[in-house]
Formats: structure tokens, sequence, C-alpha cells
């Protein structure tokens, strides 16, 4: 059958290698894309249009996952996936098409799962049983309820969408699929019937509208060979009509007739901030020059504190909003969005006339000629730098191309090779800039969209909704409820008939050891017990380096830079000021230490963009060691020293200017409101505070909860008394910089670097400090009392600006890495909150949550249970702890082929954390310097996690688990919609938690 399949394309873009293949017989088309790294990533992608608000594209989605004819199992994809060395699968749904995602570890996983995954998305069961528990229903209480309704509830009515959907409505036509929510709007998912997504799976779900996308290490004939089975059961089926291309032979939207600016309010507690957008139409999707040079128009006005937006408009005193940036879609022709974030109310009208006149100023007065060329070279480095560290860098273009690309694939090249327009956009002139200026943002029709925040919004919501429902119970009556439990009863029943244990036994998991990971060579600035190529070439450096240096060699074009700074030794009074510190590190005036000449900070930000490909920095590492600061900074290969260099002066050599961290913390306070209206968010804010010391933690110190008290004092500080807030910035750093405070990590070519060690001497100095180094802090180190002990300690928090609830169940969990509960605790989180694991099925599938999951972090020592968009938290809580009781007693018991897949499951996700070669030189220094655990820690929790067995399961569950579903042992914070507070805590105090309610603003 491989034979079916001609080389339609063939590019090479940087050295990666690029292969389109299309099937003569049945036009399934295979984008192959050769990228370094030891994950096969697929995106199965089809072009999906809709000329309504039902959400058909949405729908199927999810539907795809619960059958396929061959395998009419709900689950049976994701518990292959999981055989396949995968985390389960994962799909998105875009306006313009539908994405089915998978990756593995390895390429023969992806291999044998890549036929079936086709089989669900060509050939699902989409049974009415399916369709009722996974698209809507209504519950027994009378409420509706869905895996994709409950979705929509969660999002529809925050100021993103409310903001999009008007800008769709002003932009496009009722005959362009543009116009239109493809997730599916509440009302429609309300009455949508399951035989109008059926038609729609007809009508685009054909094997000549899907394109397979896999970026990784995969042989061609393998993957043909894999791809014979599909081909055979396409062409089974028979000839299908003429398909219409989507978008591409669709009738085109018109430009914009007139200019408009439309108010639209969203519901908010906090009535102090809100969002503007302006959008315009960019150019077709195939004028490539133009989109490039639009790219680089959008990053030059403000892609850092000296661009003209981010300087005229949020780094001021008085901002008129706390970030600004474009957002660009490539469509059929592409939409432009430029955002202005946290905008103060009053402030909602001025943002568009002040963004002009900074425009028009431009168009007459030019641009600045110097720092354009900057930013075009940059922008070509950071290309090059994503190549190295993203597969979706040319995935991305591929599948933009499957969509609106020419049919025969000539084009392909220019839709992946940006290289070649950044050097033609490198010569334009002024003159020329300035026409871009005009056309496409200045002159051009353009959909201004004001979100206003409202609190009445959100209580005429809340009211609407808790009528709509009564109304809802009232007119079924008590026989019908009743009746409609017992259907959601028999439709889940329908749904969940088990998979046969033998499918699962005849798809073999791939050898670990199989799979080829990148590797890292490490050395240290001192000798070392290391006895490599890299120590010793580091040891023919004799500088001697003051600090503790780790070198890890891995084949990058870049060099990346990092300092990683322990906080142990703030006092209280110091901590909360590390946000200002880092959000003003790299904008601030400098000062030669020499000469005491001071370079004022736009210069500063200009000269470090320059030398540098991206640089940041704050605190934590890999969502972890919070205790621990990092300043990071990346350059090209050629530049080391003057990255060291920039290293050195923007931690040691600046000076805190009370105007700019004025600006600073005016900026940071300002976009604390938006944060408190995100539900998920504010569970786990609210946990942090009860969890961690509150003077101790940066975590708790730095949280919003504290800052937005801290905040508006500094601010005053700053006006009345700079000098204390500036003398307590001096002292913040004084602390961090200690030479005992700091652990260096270099990653890139270290055998290419002649004298690796003596740049550093050059900057940091030569002479051995002789305090030893701080230990690294573990963030379960800076407890509360509450977080020692976990029990009884809990809130509901009022949300009025979120429609449904969060949570957040918190006990203790192991504190070491090498604990012997820790594999096996792992695996048994992994077997209950899989993918179509018990949570998934029971909580998930009748409409409890969204997402529900559990998290093992060593590092904080806390084990905890999340709830994820649920219409009724308690109600998922309750369900939760039933399932986990039952394993608990033995009632219910993991299959031999649960406990394979979630071990499976677990090899993914450890190799996933080397998935390119900056993971893996990050995650080398992670584990022998942070986690102080063998180099091949790694590769040892994988032969650990392979010998869990169904013992030491109960022995992690007795001992951990367990506990976050006691009231004695552990603390919870539930976010809610107002409508259900009252319900949710009466409901957990029933069951021993003693819950608080609290309203947003009193935590
Ligand atoms: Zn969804």
């Amino acid at each position: 059958m491989a034979a079916n399949f001609v080389i339609t394309k063939e590019i090479s873009v940087n050295g990666n290698k690029i292969t389109k293949f299309r099937s003569s017989k049945t036009g399934l088309s295979v984008v192959h894309v050769d990228n370094e790294g030891p994950i096969v990533n697929g995106y199965f992608t089809l072009a999906t249009e809709s000329f309504d608000d039902d959400g058909c594209p949405h729908t199927l989605e999810h539907l795809v996952f619960l059958g396929s004819e061959l395998y009419p199992y709900k689950g049976v994809l994701d518990g292959l996936a999981n055989r396949a060395l995968a985390n389960g699968t994962n799909a998105w749904t875009d306006v313009d098409h539908t994405a089915y995602t998978i990756a593995t570890a390895g390429s023969e996983g992806f291999l044998n799962i890549m036929p079936i995954y086709i089989d669900h998305i060509l050939y699902p069961t989409m049974t009415e049983a399916a369709y009722y528990t996974e698209v809507h229903n209504i519950n027994g209480d009378g409420e509706n309820a869905g895996v994709v309704y409950c979705e929509m509830q969660g999002r529809e009515n925050s100021a993103d969408s409310i903001m999009d959907l008007k800008r769709q409505r002003i932009m496009y036509p009722e005959n362009s699929g543009y116009r239109y929510e493809t997730g599916g709007l509440m009302s429609c998912l309300r009455s949508l019937k399951a035989e109008k997504s059926k038609r729609y799976h007809r009508d685009y779900y054909r094997p000549d509208n899907l394109c397979l996308i896999i970026s990784g290490r995969v042989e061609h004939s393998d993957l043909l060979k894999a791809l014979g089975p599909v081909e055979e059961r396409i062409i089974s089926k028979g000839p299908l009509p003429l398909m219409k291309r989507p978008w591409v032979d669709s009738p085109q939207a018109p430009l914009m007739k007139e200019t408009t600016k439309t108010i639209v309010t969203f519901p908010s507690e906090d009535e102090d901030m809100g969002e503007v957008g302006i959008n315009w139409f960019g150019p077709p999707v195939t004028d490539f020059l133009s989109f490039q040079a639009l790219d680089i128009l959008e990053t030059y006005l403000t892609d850092s504190a000296v661009a003209v937006l981010k300087k005229e408009m949020v780094e001021i005193e008085d901002p008129y909003c706390t970030s600004v940036d474009f957002i660009t879609q490539q469509r059929i022709r592409a939409e432009i969005r430029l955002a202005f974030e946290s905008v103060p109310t009053e402030k909602l009208e001025e943002v568009e006339p002040k963004f002009f006149s900074i425009l028009e100023r431009i168009a007459k007065d030019g641009f600045d000629m110097e720092r354009m060329a900057a930013v075009i070279k940059r922008e070509k480095l950071k290309l090059l730098d994503r190549l190295e560290t993203s597969h979706m860098t040319l995935a991305w273009p591929c599948l933009i191309h499957s969509l609106y690309g020419k049919k025969d694939d000539s084009d392909l090249a220019d839709f992946v090779d940006d290289i070649h327009n950044l050097d033609v956009v490198a010569n334009f002139d002024n003159a020329t800039w300035v026409k871009y200026l005009r056309e496409y943002f200045i002159d051009a029709k353009r959909a201004t969209i004001i979100g206003k925040p409202s609190a009445e919004h959100a209580a005429k919501q809340a009211e609407d909704e808790e009528k709509r429902i009564e109304e809802q119970r009232k007119s079924l009556g008590e026989e019908k409820l009743k009746q409609l439990e017992k259907e959601l009863e028999r439709h889940r029943a329908q749904n969940d008939i088990p998979v046969p244990a033998d499918i699962f036994d005849n798809f073999p998991i791939p050898n670990v050891k199989g799979i080829e990971m990148i590797k890292v060579v490490t050395g240290r600035g001192q000798p070392d017990a290391n006895n490599n190529e890299v120590q010793k070439h580091l040891d023919s450096d004799h500088a001697e380096v003051p600090y503790f240096i780790e070198f890890d060699h891995i084949k990058s074009e870049f060099i990346e830079l990092s300092l990683f700074l322990t906080t142990s030794d703030l006092p209280a009074r110091l901590r909360p000021y590390l946000d200002i510190y880092f959000d003003s590190l790299y904008s601030l005036p400098l000062i030669d230490p020499a000469t005491g000449k001071e370079t004022p900070f736009e210069t500063v930000v200009k000269l470090l963009d320059q030398d540098t490909v991206s640089h940041d920095c704050g605190v934590g590492v890999s969502s972890m060691f919070r205790q621990l600061a990092l300043v990071l900074l990346k350059t090209e290969r050629a530049k080391y020293a003057e990255g060291i260099a920039w290293l050195k002066k923007m931690t040691w050599d600046t000076r805190f200017d009370a105007d700019r961290l004025k600006v600073i913390a005016t900026k940071l306070l300002n976009d604390i409101p938006s944060q408190k209206r995100d539900g998920s968010r504010m569970s786990r804010v609210c946990m942090d505070a009860i969890s961690y010391d509150g003077e101790k933690s940066n975590i708790s110190s730095l949280s919003i909860l504290q800052q937005s008290k801290f905040l508006p004092e500094v601010i005053k500080k700053l006006e009345k008394e700079p000098d204390t807030v500036i003398k307590a910035m001096n002292e913040l750093r004084e602390i961090l910089t200690r030479p005992a405070n700091i652990h260096i990590q270099v990653q890139g070519d270290i055998l290419r670097q002649d004298q690796p060690k003596t740049a550093w001497v050059k900057n940091f100095g030569g002479k051995k400090d002789s305090t030893p180094l701080a230990p690294i802090p573990f963030s379960s180190q800076v407890w509360s009392e509450a977080g020692k002990a976990p029990g009884k300690k809990g809130y509901v928090v009022n949300m009025p600006s979120i429609e449904s609830s969060f949570a957040a169940h918190v006990a203790r969990g192991p504190t070491d890495f090498l604990d012997p509960d820790y594999a096996a605790l792992l695996v048994l989180s992994e077997c209950l909150d899989t993918l179509e694991g018990p949570f998934w099925k029971q909580l998930r599938g009748s409409g409890a949550v969204y997402g529900a999951n559990l998290r093992v972090d060593v590092e904080s020592g806390f084990l905890s249970f999340n709830i994820y968009r649920s219409p009724d938290a308690l109600r998922a809580f309750n369900l939760a702890n039933q399932i986990v009781q039952d394993y608990a007693s033995g009632k219910s018991k993991f299959t031999k082929q649960e406990l394979e897949g979630a071990k499976a499951s677990i090899v993914y996700r450890i190799v996933r954390k080397e998935e390119t070669i900056s993971a893996a030189a990050t995650e080398a220094f992670v584990n022998q310097v942070l986690k102080k655990v063998s180099a091949n820690y790694n590769k040892e929790f994988l032969e650990r996690v392979q010998a869990v067995t169904p013992a030491d399961l109960q022995h992690a569950m007795d001992k951990y688990l367990i506990k976050v579903f006691n009231p004695e042992e552990s603390n919870v914070v539930v976010t809610s919609a107002t409508t259900k507070v009252k319900d949710i805590s009466e409901g957990f105090k029933k069951i021993g938690f003693q819950l608080e309610t609290k309203n947003i603003d009193e935590m």
C-alpha cells in the first residue's frame, strides 16, 4: 500500500527535512518533519468550517474519542495510547480547523497507535449515548450538563470570549464561517441534535480533508507501511462524492466597510479594569512577504520596554494598560488583533485615540531604522532558536498550509520558510515601512471593541441562570427529573461497557531501551569526578572560577546562561519586593562601576536586545523550586563573553530608579483584577496562602493576595519617601547576590568555546569565596502551620465573575525525590486520573467536572486533588471520594492492563522532560544540582516505575492518597459561582469539612 503514496514536495529548512506525501487513491496527506529528539508528535488536522454557533466541530472533537467502528469502546484509544508510551491523546478546535494530537516516546508506539487513532477520526461510532453524556443533557437536578456544555459554561461569559464573539460578528458576514463560535454557544448546545453532528462528520471528516502532520524521528518506509491498513479500509468504504474545499472554495468575506467602535460588558465584581481590542484584516494568506513585514512592524511597536507603544502607554506613571500585544492569526485573510490588557475603566475610551496619535507621529517622523534593523536581526535569531526548542515551529506552518495552501503542495516552502522573507524585509527603507503602517493600520477600516467590567452583569447573569434552571425544573416536573436521572445512568452504562482485555494485551508496549535520548555531557567549573571530554576541556582552561558553575554540553547554536539565586536569607520585610525586583531587572539604568557613568535604561534595553536572543527572570524553575530565583539570558554561540558580561551588569550594576520602580509597581497592581476573575487560578492562590508561611515563602509573599496590599503601600512610599524603597531593593540585591547564594548553569556547545571559564573570571572576578554554598531550598521547608498539619482548614470563595466551580484539596505527600514510595504514588495517581480512567469516566463522564487531576509534588511536599470547572465541586468531590474509598477497601481493583498503561504513560512523561536539546540540558542541571540526584535519575526512575506492584499501590494508597479525602488530614479551597456557594459550604460541613465562606476580596 505504500505504493499509493507519492511524494508531492520535499524541502529543507535549516537542516530539518520536510516531506509531504499524498495518497493517489484516497487523497489522505501526510507531512513528515524530521526533528531531533526522543518524542514523536502527531497533529492530525481537518479543515472544519461551520456556519452557525451550534458547535458541531467542537462536539466532534469530543465524540471521536468515544469509540470507532473497529474499536467500539469508550476509552480504548486513550488506554492504547498510554501503552504506545504516550500520555493519552488530546485535541483542539480552532475556528478554521480541528487538530487531534498525540506525542509518544519513540516512534514504535506512534506507528502502532496511528492507524487506530485514524479509525476513530474517520469512523467514530457517535452513538446516542455518547452524544448524551459528552455533549449535552439535563441531569436529575434539572441542570444542563454534558462535557462540552460544561466546558462552554466555563468559557462563554469570560471577558475574552465575549469580546471575541463580538469581533467575529462585526468582521464577518453571515455566510462566513469565521463569524461563528465553533465551540458552540450554550443556548445552541441546549437544542443541538446528534443527527446534525453526524451530518457534519460525514461532510468534513474525509480522508481528502485530513492531513497527518508528524514531527520527530520516524523512518518513511515504516510510516507508509503503517498507513497500509488505513488506506485499505478507506478504499473498502467506496468512493466519496466530490468535496468543496473548506474556506478556499467558500465565498470570501469582504473587507470591513466602515470603522466601528463597540462597547460590551463582561461580568466582574471588580469594576476597576477593562480591556480594549482593536481589530483589522491583514493580507491574504499567500502574501507571505506582507505577513512577515507586519509581524516585524508589530514586534517593533511592542516587543520591549523601549518599543514605542510600551514606552508611551505602559511604562509610564499613569499607564493606559498593563500590556499591549498584537495577536495575528493566519486565516484566508489574516486577522490582526491588538489587545490592551487591564485598562483602568476611566481610560477605556482614551486608549484608541492615544494609539493612533502615536502611529500618526511615526508615519510623519519615520521609524528608528537602527532599531528596526536590530528587531529584524533578533527575530531571525529567535526563529533559529525556536527551530531548536519547539516541534511546533515547523509543524504549525505545515498545518496552516494544509488548510490554505495549494492542493499540489507547490507552495509548501513559501508557508514554511520565513527566513527568506526576513532577509527581504531587512532591506526595506523607511518609506516602505510607513506604507505598511498606513495601509494596514492607519488607513484600514477597523473594529474596536471595548470590554467594560460590570458587577451588575455578573449579578444579572447569576440571577438569570438561576431563574432559567428554576423554570426548567418546574416545567420538567418531579417525575420527568427522576426519569432524566435514569436516562443519564442508562446512557453512561452504555458508554462504559468494558474494553475486552485482549485488545490491550494484543497491543505491545515498546521497549523503553529503544528510545534514543539526547546526550548531555556535564562538566564543572572546578575539577570534578566527571571524567569526560567536556570536563577535560574545562580543566584545560586554568582560570579559577569563584562560583559554582555547571556546564551542560549540547550541540546548539546558542548559549544559555542561568543564575539560580537562593532566597532563604531574605527577611520577611524584603521578600515581597521580589516581584518588583524581577520585573525591573532588565529595564533599569546601568552604572559603570569604574567610572560611575550612567547609561539610561532605554539604551540598556536596546543594547541588551542587540546581544541576546531572550532573557528572563523570576522565582521558580520548571514550575517547582519557588524558593529559588532564576536570572537567565540566551545569546548566539559567538556572543558567549558578551552574554556573561550582561548577566553580571544586570545583576549587580543597575541603579534602582524610583520612577522606574513606580511604573513597574503600578503595572503589577493593575494586573491583579483580571487574575482575580480566574476561578482556577484563585483556587490555587488561596490554597497556597493556607499552605505556606506568609513571611518565609515566595509563593505566599508574591501571591496576588499579599501583593494587592503590598503594592499600593510601595507606590505610596515611592511618592513620599522613595529612598526607603530604593534602600530595600539594594538590600534585597545584596542578599540575593552573595556568592554563597549563587549556582550557575551554562548550557550550549561548550567544546566550541575556547576558554569557557576565563570569560567568567573576567566579569565575576577570580577570588574564591570561602563561605560554603547555601543549600538548595525546597518549598517544603516553608510550610505554614496549616501546611505542616493539613486538616480542617478551608474556604469556599464566592466569585461572581465565574459560572462554575473549581477546587483544590491538599494533603501531605513525600518530600524526598528518592522516597521509596514516590514511584508507586505516581503510578497510583496516574491509574486514577489517566484519560478514560476511573476519575475521567465517573467524574467527567457524568458531567460532574470538565477535569479532575491528582498531583504529586515532591518539592513542595504536597499531594493535591484538583477539580477544574465543575457545575458543583461538592458533588465532584463526593464522587471522587467514593471512587478512592472503593479502591482503598479493595472493592475496586486496577486491572493488569490499567497498571501497565499507567506505567507506560509515566515513561512518556519522564522522557518528555528531555524532549529538546535545551530541555535535556535543563533537566541535567535540575537533577544533579537542585534535586541532588544523579544524572541518571530519570533513567533509574523509569526502572522503579516498571517495578511497581499492586501491593505497592495499596501501600501508597493507605499511606498518602487516602489523606486527601479525609477531613482530618486535608485542606480545601473551593472557588464558586455565587449561586452555588451556600449549597457547597453546607454540603462540605455534612461530611466533616469546616469551610469558611468568604468573598474574593476578603481573602
Ligand atoms: Zn472541548
